[in-house]
Parts: C-alpha cells; structure tokens; sequence
C-alpha cells in the first residue's frame, strides 16, 4: 500500500470527535498511517477536539514520558512537554491507531526538543559572533548525541516497529537570524545568513581542532563575509543556491559539520526499531546519506514539480493541508500525480492538528487519482 499519513498530535487523536475524523480519514480517504509528533520545539496550535479545546501553548519537549533510564547515560535530560507531564495520550494514541489498522510514525526533533538550548546553555550552538542559539543545542557534544540516541531508543520502546522521521537535527543556529536585533540578518542574502548558522561552540571547535583546521581563522573568514555583505548590502540577483565563497579552512571546517550530522542520524538509526527519515532541513539536506529516504517539505503546488523533476527515488515529500483547501482541487491532483509518476516513496499531510473538513474531499479526490498511477 502507497504510504499516504497524516501528521497529529497525540491528544488530537484520543479525542472522541479526532478519532472520528481519523476514521473519516482512513476509510474516505484512504490514509494508511498516522505520523505521531513525539518532540517538539515550543509552538502553539489550535485544538478544536476534546475538553481541552482552544489554543495550545507548549514549551514543547517529548509529548510522552519515557523511561529515565533511557537517558541516565546523559548530563542532557529531555524536557517533558506540560501536555505530556498533565495527561500523557501518546500510548492511547498508538492504541487508536492500532484498533483502526492505521500505521504508526514518530516525528521527533532531535536537537530542539522544548527548547534544549535555554535549559542546557552549556550545549547551546553559538555562532560566529559568538550569539548563543536560545533553543538549538549542538550535536557536536557527546551528551547531545547520547541525548537523541535516548530519544530514539525511548520512541522504540513505545512502539518497536513505528517508523521515525527526525526533524531539527541540523548543523548550526537558524533561529539566530529570527532575532534581527542582535545584527543586521534582514540585510543578509541566505549566503551569508547560512555562514551566520555556523557553529563555533567549544566542541565544535575542539572536533575541528583535532582535524588540524585553524578555527580562529575560519572564525574570522565568516566574520569578514558577514560584515562585508552587511556593508554592501542585499546582491541584486537572487543569490538562493549561491553558496559562500569558501576557502580550503572554511570547506574544511563545514564538512566537520555535516560529519556531525550524518553520524548523529547512524546513532538514531542504531537505536530506531523502523526505518529513519530524514526531514529536509534548510541548509543540511546533504548530510544524509544518499540511501536514507529524505522527506521534503513542498509548500507550493509549483514546487511539486521541482520534486517530481529531481526525485532519485529515495524522496517522500509532505504538503500543507491549507494546500487542498486553498487551492483548485484539480491542480493538487494533477501535482499528486506527477509526484507518484515520479515515484516518490510515500506522502505525508501535514497540519498543526487534525486534518479540517474542508481538505477531505479535495484530498480524497487528489489521492484516489495520484494511486491509480501507482
Ligand atoms: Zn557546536
């Protein structure tokens, strides 16, 4: 069966009018799965199901609790989402699921899980200005990689098969550039704003050290490109998939980076029971390995056909539900289409909640096409 989930939050789906919807969703529809969020950065939602209804506001963390054992190995403990310490649903969640035949996938941020960077300063990625990220801490750092490892190794005991779908396990700080007050961001094109995520924390440092890269003069390098581009100002032309001019130190120093990555992402698959995807992060999706399943975000209906156009067969991507609402029904099944003729692995619906009304018929309509091209 094609893969086709839709993502929830666990509370969403105890709830006596979610699990209708989801029912809805399974049988009209023909969802396979739902993909569970288990850690979260901080957000906030509507939740339009359950007693709780009204607006959600989380520090995020896990939206479960797990066992301390599977992180005593660890100075970084988890933070547990309020949710999850008041009522943990996550475990009637899985039953739901079960009881409908509906797969089970975990979402999981790996290194901004409620906010890791404010508890644990110490692990906070810093960059080159030497400004701390207020919620990303750095998988440079043995306890943060021991930290997801425990994340993994607890979403497993929940439920041993579950597929996981790592998000947030990126090199470097981007929630820096959300905070314009500390420099000028906005005047940046994404060249120099992606050397501004760059992480020069001590164990950063100290990992490039050992590689014989001199730091200090990297540290420099991106300091000089930052302020030269803050005095010229934005380039005329678009400079998206411009990548920085980077001497041999600084190529050096960023493939450290993305080392770093794609052994946190062996440790979670070590410790995962199902397979791992790898959520498509701004600046990092090269970290993983060529024969790990990507899933990347499509915001548009035009960038359906980018993905359908470079797909190499180990790509899922996930789409807005405001997409089959906002849009012609028509044109979300055509771009469906095109991506399943492209043969990507599986498709994900994502919403801050479950799935509104408004988007079944436009998805029912869009799926039932896209898989008879299957
Ligand atoms: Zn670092």
């Amino acid at each position: 069966m094609f893969p086709f989930f839709v993502e929830a939050y666990p509370w969403d789906v105890v709830s006596p009018a979610g699990e209708k919807r989801l029912e809805c969703l399974h049988g009209e529809v023909g969802i396979t799965g739902v993909a569970l969020w288990a850690s979260t950065p901080p957000f906030s939602a509507m939740n339009r199901f359950g007693e709780t209804a009204g607006m959600v506001r989380s520090s995020g963390g896990l939206l479960y609790k797990p066992k301390d054992s599977d992180f005593e190995s660890s100075d970084c403990k988890p933070v547990i989402a309020d949710l999850a310490r008041e009522n943990d649903s996550m475990r009637r969640a899985i039953d739901v699921c079960d009881h409908h035949g509906l797969g089970v996938r975990f979402i999981g941020s790996a290194l901004r899980g409620g906010g890791m960077a404010n508890r644990y300063p110490e692990f906070a990625a810093i960059n080159a200005l030497g400004a701390k990220s207020q919620d990303c801490v750095c998988p440079s750092n043995v306890d943060v990689q021991t930290y997801v490892g425990g994340l993994a190794a607890s979403l497993q005991e929940l439920k041993s098969d579950a597929e996981l779908v790592v998000s947030d396990m990126v090199a470097g700080c981007d929630d820096l550039l959300c905070t314009p007050r500390s420099y000028d961001a906005a005047l940046l094109d994404t060249v120099e704003q992606a050397l501004l995520t760059w992480c020069f924390c001590d164990a950063c440092a100290a990992k490039a050290g050992r590689e014989g890269i001199d730091v200090a003069a990297v540290n420099i390098d991106v300091r000089r490109a930052v302020g030269e581009a803050i005095d010229r100002g934005p380039r005329d032309e678009c400079a998206h998939d411009a990548m920085p001019n980077m001497d041999a130190a600084m190529q050096a120093y960023w493939s450290t980076h993305l080392e770093t990555v794609a052994d946190l992402f062996e440790i979670v698959e070590a410790k995962s029971g199902g397979e791992v995807i790898f959520a498509e992060e701004n600046m990092c999706d090269i970290a993983a390995s060529s024969s790990t399943t990507l899933q990347v975000f499509v915001g548009s209906l035009e960038e359906f056909q980018d993905v359908s156009e470079e797909n190499e067969n180990s790509v899922e991507i996930a789409f807005p539900a405001a997409l089959a609402v906002a849009g012609e029904a028509a044109d979300l099944t055509a771009a469906l289409k095109a991506a399943v003729d492209a043969d990507v692995l599986g498709i994900t619906v994502r919403h801050l909640g479950m799935i509104p009304e408004a988007a079944i018929v436009p998805l029912k309509q869009a799926i039932r096409f896209a898989r008879r091209a299957v």
